[in-house]
């Protein structure tokens, strides 16, 4: 069993009063709060071996760059990926939308003949499509689409059902033989309904289409092994799985890696640069690691990812169902729209929610006087709202920490929402 207030009592801000109230903190899905462990390992970095990794012959750049690779192998370890020198499938980022822009880009350098025979796989040309879903966060609408203005490809998307959640089910129709690229969201940051992937993945490879994960709200919150799910990348952020801010990491098949041409450019990501010859540039993960990286949160990421694999992500799932099933009684409120699944199966406990005749922003005011944090606006998915009809919402979203409490004493605060702005 595992001690659940023990690991809420690991986090030091949500030991505190806001307006007169304990702090309930439902805003996970926009950025998770850190325990202690991951604040200290930032901190000890600085305090011990700062340096820049992969260049110094010094002590301390040695030890930087030991503890940064480290890092990478423990989150590596977190998504079931491979971290043996030469076989690494994780680069770091800035974070998730930084990764998927960086798989846009290179993916756009290999239209343009970028990056040899190898990168030929990925070349777009008109009359290619790429495929994403109307519950796409805009950090992977955006590049898609942006690529495929680039490119001349067609845009193309999934819709979804009552619910919110992608359909699955019309893969065969949407994923054609001129598909080339699909991106899609495993978890929707507005539904959080769990998107069945598989039947969009065996097809997206049986037309030879390469398949991007945007993981962001997946791998805080379920056990996610991107081997056994066979997706080709995956972009996600450690500021939403207990780490820092300013990192992510995007996963590559590493045969996908090895072919894919760079997107950013500069140290650390050449072998050999000249005035008047093209530069022979690294094998990944270097490649797309161009410049300074932040080693002290890439530490701190690692952390984070051993601090979830002790807690176990199968109890951190099972957890935070109990709290999913509480939020969900939000539904049960007169004049309260959930966004996304009713019932608590395939999704995760970030729930979205309309209070009819009440402005989102009113709802969250209202709701902070009381100590309890949400998120409220589109959330940067403005199609999923669309598709329900709104353009903004309220949202709640748990994590570890979380208490069935706070969701009880966010359900019995929306409850009085409509009587208050009558
Ligand atoms: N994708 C999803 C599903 C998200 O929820 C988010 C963040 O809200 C992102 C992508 C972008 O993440 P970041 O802003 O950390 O780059």
């Amino acid at each position: 069993m595992v001690d659940f207030q023990a690991i809420r009592d690991q986090f030091p801000i949500l030991n505190q009063q806001i307006h007169g109230h304990p702090l309930v903190y439902l805003d996970s899905a926009a950025t998770s709060q850190k325990p202690q462990t991951v604040i200290d390992a930032e901190s000890e970095f600085y305090r011990t071996i700062n340096a820049g990794v992969h260049r110094g012959a010094h002590e301390l750049a040695a030890l930087s760059t030991e503890a940064f690779e480290q890092a990478r192998a423990k989150v590596a370890a977190l998504v079931g990926a491979n971290a043996a020198e030469g076989e690494e499938e994780i680069v770091v980022t800035a974070g998730a939308t930084a990764g998927l822009n960086l798989l846009a880009t290179a993916i756009g350098n290999a239209s343009l003949g970028r990056g040899g025979d190898a990168a030929k796989r990925f070349a777009l040309k008109p009359g290619d499509e790429i495929v994403v879903s109307k519950a796409e966060h805009h950090s992977v609408l955006l590049p898609f689409q942006e690529l495929a203005a680039r490119t001349g490809a067609t845009f193309k998307w999934f819709d979804l059902d009552d619910e919110g959640r992608v359909r699955s089910d019309t893969a065969d129709e949407v994923i054609t033989e001129r598909t080339k690229v699909v991106a899609i969201t495993h978890v929707g940051n507005t539904t959080g309904a769990i998107t069945d992937i598989a039947p969009i993945i065996r097809r997206a490879h049986e037309v030879g289409a390469i398949f991007i994960l945007d993981a962001c709200q997946s791998v805080p919150h379920l056990a996610v092994n991107f081997h056994a799910l066979d997706v080709d990348f995956a972009a996600w952020s450690a500021h939403k799985m207990y780490g820092p801010t300013g990192v992510g990491f995007l996963y590559g098949k590493r045969e996908l890696l090895e072919a894919l041409p760079p997107a950013n450019f500069g140290g650390s990501m050449v072998e050999l640069a000249w005035m008047d010859q093209p530069a022979q540039y690294m094998a990944p993960p270097a490649r797309f690691e161009a410049g300074t990286q932040p080693v002290a949160q890439v530490v701190a990421a690692g952390v984070a990812a051993d601090w979830m694999r002790s807690v176990g992500m199968e109890n951190i799932e099972a957890h935070e169902k109990t709290i999913a099933a509480e939020l969900l009684k939000l539904g049960d409120i007169d004049g309260v729209r959930i966004l996304g699944p009713r019932e608590n199966v395939n999704r995760i406990g970030t729930v979205a929610f309309d209070v009819q005749g009440v402005h989102p922003h009113d709802v969250g005011q209202f709701i902070d006087a009381q100590g309890i944090a949400i998120r409220v606006g589109h959330h940067c998915a403005q199609p999923v709202h669309r598709h329900f009809g709104l353009f903004a919402s309220n949202r709640a979203s748990s994590g570890v920490y979380n208490s069935v409490q706070d969701a009880q004493v966010l359900v019995e605060a929306v409850g009085k929402v409509r009587a208050f702005f009558r």
